[in-house]
């Protein structure tokens, strides 16, 4: 073999054991005790020896309300390599009149020489025209298993919401799943030209416009229009209660419902906001109240959420000041590198979660719900030898010079 970890405990989704994990042309082929020998061997005593990580909800490389990201596949998948994640899915966002093909083309020019891990697509739909949906299979049979919706202005979701549900529909026929992304523009709307009439600027009154009622509306109609449609869907970066308990009451039901949510909303609360540079925190849906994090553990707990994600998007902190108006603020975060310690920190070492639940959540499932699992997800042989040693009793304080992403 040309590799053996060994002594490290192996934590799968449903085990943890001491093993040697032997490796030979980047798959693994053994798991046991006592194998050799190999041209090289490292020694993991003390160690957890884990699947590499499966972010399936990235922005590497993204130009949003005229901002391109400092991040490109180069440093983003450096970060993510960095952080123990071996494995990311991209959305591919098309321009206007851009065909599916055409935007995963765009998006492979982006990542081919460039990235360090493996990687995929989920072509985002933005003009639910006949023409697109019958792209779909011809993207379903190339391999790229799920699309993505959103259901706010930047779609135009509330005009064309018929259209939409085409969408879910036929991806339903495919054998493929529609990640949606749940917020109610006319909610947000509607509160936004409130706060802007009353001078009400910046990122202080951000989670004003975008209440936790806005998502659990747009959750709730997503979870109908699937019912009806007859189709999976999973929906990401969800941040509160008033996700969770429709999608809690339809997954009972027997409906097919999955839940994403995002590491920031685990650990970080809308008290960031009033900081100085509370800017860095800017994501849609904003950091809710301090509540939140402990419904989206015992989400995580209870199965009714399946997956965390980062939504990483490298944007800076002068790009995300650049706005005034709370609809002008720009979302998103870096988290790429930080993702699977915070995971560990405050889920496994708080004893919120067992080790065993983080491997579903992280590596596991969302490896299962895009088609990538025995090969990601999992040590096991004839996986990929996408492998991660963790330490868990080192101490790290994280500081931006020390991190890969731009
Ligand atoms: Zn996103």
């Amino acid at each position: 073999m040309d590799l053996i970890i060994r002594n490290g405990v192996v934590a799968t989704a449903s085990d943890s054991f001491r093993a040697d994990v032997g490796i030979e042309a980047g798959k693994v082929k053994q798991v046991g005790q006592g194998l050799g020998p190999a041209a090289k061997e490292i020694d993991a005593s003390g160690k957890y020896v884990i699947p590499g990580g499966v972010d399936v909800h990235t922005h590497v490389d993204l130009k949003l309300m005229g901002h391109q990201s400092d991040d490109d596949f180069y440093s983003g998948t450096a970060a993510a390599a960095c952080g123990g994640v071996t494995t990311i899915v991209d959305y591919a966002m098309p321009e206007a009149g851009q065909s599916i093909q055409g935007s995963i083309e765009s998006w492979s020019q982006k990542a081919t020489g460039k990235a360090y891990i493996d990687y995929g697509f989920h072509p985002a739909i933005f003009e639910p025209t006949q023409k697109i949906i019958d792209e779909m299979a011809d993207a379903v049979a190339e391999g790229y298993p799920s699309f993505k919706i959103f259901m706010i202005g930047l779609a135009r979701f509330d005009e064309l919401a018929h259209d939409y549900m085409k969408v879910i529909a036929r991806a339903g026929k495919l054998g493929a799943l529609t990640n949606i992304h749940a917020e109610d523009q006319c909610i947000i709307s509607h509160l936004t030209e409130h706060l802007n009439a009353a001078g009400k600027h910046g990122v202080r009154h951000f989670a004003d416009s975008r209440p936790r009622g806005a998502e659990g509306a747009a959750v709730q109609r997503a979870i109908a229009m699937a019912r009806y449609a007859e189709a999976p869907i999973y929906l990401v970066h969800l941040s509160c209660e008033e996700s969770l308990a429709p999608i809690r009451e339809a997954r009972a039901r027997g409906q097919i419902v999955y839940g994403e949510t995002r590491p920031i909303y685990l650990h970080l609360s809308r008290e960031r906001f009033e900081e100085q540079d509370g800017e860095r925190y800017l994501g849609w849906p904003p950091l809710r109240e301090a509540s939140q994090r402990q419904v989206l553990w015992d989400g995580l707990r209870d199965d009714n959420l399946q997956t965390v994600a980062t939504d990483h998007v490298g944007f800076n902190l002068a790009q995300k000041k650049s706005g005034e108006t709370v609809d002008e603020l720009l979302p998103g975060m870096s988290n790429l590198e930080t993702m699977l310690p915070m995971l560990y920190h405050d889920g496994v070492s708080a004893g919120r979660i067992s080790m065993n639940k983080l491997v579903r959540i992280f590596f596991a499932n969302p490896a299962r719900l895009f088609g990538l699992f025995p090969q990601k997800g999992t040590i096991a042989p004839g996986s990929d030898a996408d492998i991660v040693i963790f330490y868990p009793e080192k101490e790290v304080t994280i500081q931006h010079r020390d991190m890969h992403s731009r």
